[in-house]
């Protein structure tokens, strides 16, 4: 491994020539909302270092009318766009001196469809009927590289600028970016508003956003914090409110340094995207990570909007004022933001066991999981890449957002901060920040600040987890006399001939009821001392370490009796570690089960989420097998205990992880076949047409969930009116995906075309169908409907999502003709840059295959085992 060097503007990747730096962009849009067009102006003051012939800057489907430098016209034939390079060069008459100019351009661009550059959004206003004509907004989205789309600029992330952004919009609407409003004024047509030009940053993080919006409004210091949403929807906003001045308070004071724009708006968009996007001063959402109805929402919704504002609020310090210099270090970004925002949503809402808990993916072709575990669990096979990863083009700038990036990242950084301490870990963070404001930095400029903090060369502890794929396994062995021994190999799954690796691994372990101690395993073997043969041992305390653990049999055994005395972490460890043996074919499934039997009968929501995840994987592999009703008569057995003692109605004083508990446990005993709960859930839906107040918000997705699954075409259609009729975002997530889950195939072929409409929010609409591909068991039906309409599909998604998407409808597949077309279908239709995409997928059905080989008779023998010691499945 070559180790990477601090930040240097010079050294730093990208297309970009060095020798011209934007200082000052002054920016003025006018959009065509009719024809989806907008015509542009600029001027950018820039510092030249060294004489240059051309000036060599990003554009993207931009049409350049005019340029001009210094006040002298460019000719036509001087403006050249280079469309594959996202270039546009001007060549200039004569040698341009080093110091300072001016350059001016006009331009045209368009206004899109999907959520890049500019982008308009159709929604339907709150309180208006489902048949009103529907409102158009406008909104940005410029991660990783579409600012070009928008404005020429230099756009790659270590070239910070100032920017200064007017704007010409309708007289009634609400134009909002990354600064207060600095001046307003009527113009024929509407209205000319100029924002107060931004401190230097990233283009990357510009934003503008325009409609007929509404917001409400607080201060926390010196920062004003505004919720904007459409018309009528600004009080759905007051939680993200309260909660943006608990956390903007929290970060003042971890960074060290205040918040540094005089505002902060965090904007609820009705489409365009899915997640949510840092912009400096200005952050978007897609609306329901951010807009929580008291009377409506679920407390999951709660919990993911809290932690969505926590983290994107992290980014305003790290991403926004101290930026990655490259894309090759984007989990600086991401991985400390997703670290960062679940220690702060942790430290104020400990009942919500943030670290154990699923969380939830940011399209439904993800699968939901621990942070941790669904980055180990990619991260296991031959298709992972270390954290830290080449970056050359733009397409691979943007896949780079992807699990590794932001879990393993997250991940990593808990595991050196559990290593470090809490204090230490912080002033490193505190010294990063105040170093390198305004500015950029690579992981080494990281590592350098933690080890003065800590005194310990934490560069090379961490450069075998950022700049390595993987991670390891590590044995353990009684060796009498007191010794353990603990070995440790690079742990895999479905990846035979996997190059062997060695980590620098920040140990912790624990002698049940003794003091954790921790340790730093350099090599290959390590001993430990004095641990008596009756003792049990357990590694990785908390699971807070990215490692996993083979327990030889002894040391299972004693593991195994004292369960009820470990915390709950650590039993959901031993599950996850276990089932990831499993996995890898280290273990059989009886190992598994083993455990799962041993559990105190008052499992906390977090092991039982681990066990409906297992199961699930399980039900889902086992799609058209014959042993399927048996398994899942086993598996309903497992579970019906836990939902009987919680029972269907909510009481009072209970935990409110109860709640979670309760709607996953419906959610998958309903996905298991159990007759009492579809019967129940069927009851509720009846109740609630009548009255929605009668169920309860929490169990709403789940309960609409199974009666989705098993709908007759009455029902179907019932929730497709519902579905149609509401306008919260978060409750026509719940009827569509409801009725995605439909195992009836007529009723399968009427819910795939609705991804064709404009029903759903464009970004959303096309997730339609894999969510059929998941849910509804008929993988092939969808994947043949996508077949057929692959081009309206993907007009409605950006270049990464269409990378991913026709691969990811393959993943629930698991033979190996599926594996064959999907690699001919790449081939004659996909472009080069979906190949890690494929890869990835051809990896996932090939291993389903196997594993559903080698766990049949495993399968079988359990079942055999429970059917006849179980008397009432
Ligand atoms: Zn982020």
């Amino acid at each position: 491994m070559t180790a990477e060097k601090p930040f240097s503007f010079k050294e730093t990747l990208g297309k970009l020539p060095k020798e011209v730096i934007p200082r000052d962009y002054s920016i003025r849009i006018v959009p065509n909302i009719d024809k989806l067009t907008f015509n542009g102006t600029e001027t950018v003051k820039v510092d030249v270092h060294k004489p240059v012939r051309r000036l060599v800057l990003n554009a993207l489907e931009l049409e350049i009318r005019e340029a001009s430098l210094d006040g002298k016209p460019l000719s036509k034939s001087a403006i050249k766009i280079e469309k594959e390079r996202e270039l546009l060069i001007l060549a200039l008459p004569s040698e341009l001196a080093a110091g300072d100019h001016t350059l001016a351009l006009s331009f045209s661009g368009k206004i899109n469809q999907q959520g890049q550059g500019l982008f308009y959004m159709r929604y339907q206003e709150q309180g208006s009927p489902a048949a009103a004509e529907k409102k158009t907004m406008l909104g940005t989205q410029f991660e990783a590289t579409d600012a070009r789309r928008f404005f020429p600029c230099w756009d790659e992330p270590a070239f910070r600028a100032r920017f200064q952004l007017s704007v010409v919009v309708p007289e009634n609407w609400l134009a909002v970016s990354n600064m207060p409003i600095e001046s307003e004024k009527k113009i024929a047509g509407g209205k000319e508003v100029c924002f107060a030009a931004t401190p230097p940053m990233s283009s990357y993080l510009n934003v503008f956003v325009a409609g007929e919006l509404d917001l409400i409004e607080s201060r926390s210091g010196q920062t004003q914090i505004r919720v904007i949403t459409t018309k009528g929807k600004a009080e759905l906003g007051r939680y993200a409110l309260e909660v943006t001045a608990q956390i903007l308070q929290y970060y003042n004071d971890y960074f060290g340094v205040p918040y540094p724009l005089p505002k902060l708006d965090q904007i609820a968009l009705p489409g365009g995207f899915g997640g949510a996007m840092e912009n400096w001063g200005g952050i978007t959402y897609y609306e329901s990570a951010l807009l929580f109805d008291p009377k409506n929402s679920s407390a999951k919704t709660k919990q993911v909007i809290y932690e969505v504002i926590a983290h994107e609020t992290a980014h305003m310090w790290f991403g926004d004022l101290v930026t990655m210099a490259w894309w090759d270090n984007l989990w600086l970004n991401e991985g400390f933001a997703s670290w960062m925002g679940s220690k702060c949503t942790a430290h104020f809402n400990p009942q919500w066991e943030v670290w154990l808990q699923r969380s939830v993916p940011r399209d439904p072709t993800r699968r939901a999981g621990i942070p941790k575990e669904a980055a180990m669990e990619g991260d296991a096979r031959s298709t992972t890449h270390p954290i830290q990863q080449r970056i050359a083009t733009e397409t691979e700038a943007n896949s780079a957002f992807d699990d590794i990036t932001y879990k393993k990242g997250q991940s990593f950084l808990r595991m050196l901060e559990s290593f470090l301490g809490e204090d230490v870990f912080r002033d490193g963070i505190h010294s990063y920040i105040a170093a390198h404001k305004y500015s950029n930095t690579t992981t080494a400029d990281l590592w350098n600040a933690l080890s003065e903090a800590s005194k310990k060369p934490i560069g090379e502890i961490a450069a075998g987890w950022t700049e390595q794929p993987g991670f390891p396994v590590i044995r353990v062995e009684r060796e009498g006399d007191g010794k353990v021994q603990l070995t440790q190999e690079r742990f895999t799954v479905n990846f035979k001939s996997a190059p062997p690796l060695e980590w620098k691994i920040p140990l912790t372990y624990s002698v049940v009821d003794e003091a954790p101690a921790t340790l730093l395993m350099t090599g290959k073997i390590e001993t430990l001392q004095n641990i008596p043969a009756d003792r049990e041992l357990k590694l990785n305390v908390n699971g807070a370490g990215n490692y996993r653990v083979e327990y030889d049999e002894p040391s299972w055994k004693l593991l195994l009796e004292v369960l009820p005395k470990l915390g709950v972490e650590d039993r959901v460890n031993l599950l996850s570690d276990a089932w990831a043996l499993v996995q890898a074919g280290r273990a059989p499934v009886s190992l598994y089960f083993g455990l799962v039997g041993k559990l105190p009968a008052s499992a906390e929501l977090a092991e039982c989420e681990q066990i409906i995840n297992v199961l699930d994987f399980i039900n889902r592999l086992l799609v058209n097998s014959p042993e399927r009703k048996d398994f899942q008569r086993c598996a309903r057995s497992l579970l019906r205990p836990r939902f009987e003692t919680l029972g269907w109605e909510p009481k009072e004083r209970e935990l409110r992880a109860a709640g979670n508990l309760r709607a996953s446990l419906i959610n998958a005993l309903g996905d298991l076949n159990d007759p009492e709960i579809i019967a129940g859930c069927r009851e509720r839906f009846e109740k609630y047409l009548a009255n929605p107040a009668s169920l309860a918000p929490d169990l709403r997705p789940s309960v609409l969930a199974v009666v989705g699954r098993y709908a007759d075409e009455k029902t179907w259609s019932r929730l497709h009116e519902l579905g149609l009729k509401t306008t919260s975002i978060e409750e026509k997530q719940n009827y569509y995906s409801a009725l995605a889950e439909s195992i009836e195939s007529r009723l399968v072929k009427k819910t795939l075309p609705i991804a064709l409409t404009d029903e759903l929010p464009t970004s959303r609409a096309i997730f339609l169908v894999p969510a059929v591909a998941r849910d509804s068991g008929h993988a092939d039906i969808a994947w043949e409907f996508a077949k057929a309409n692959m081009k309206t599909l993907l007009a409605k998604t950006d270049a990464a999502g269409a990378n991913r998407y026709a691969a990811s409808l393959f993943t629930f597949f698991s033979d190996t003709s599926r594996a064959d077309e999907l690699r001919s279908y790449a081939k004659a239709n996909l472009p080069p840059a979906s190949a890690p995409e494929v890869a990835k997928v051809l990896d996932e059905v090939q291993f389903r295959g196997e594993f559903k080989k080698r766990l049949a008779p495993q399968l079988n023998a359990w079942i055999d085992m429970k059917l006849t010691t179980n008397a009432h499945p």
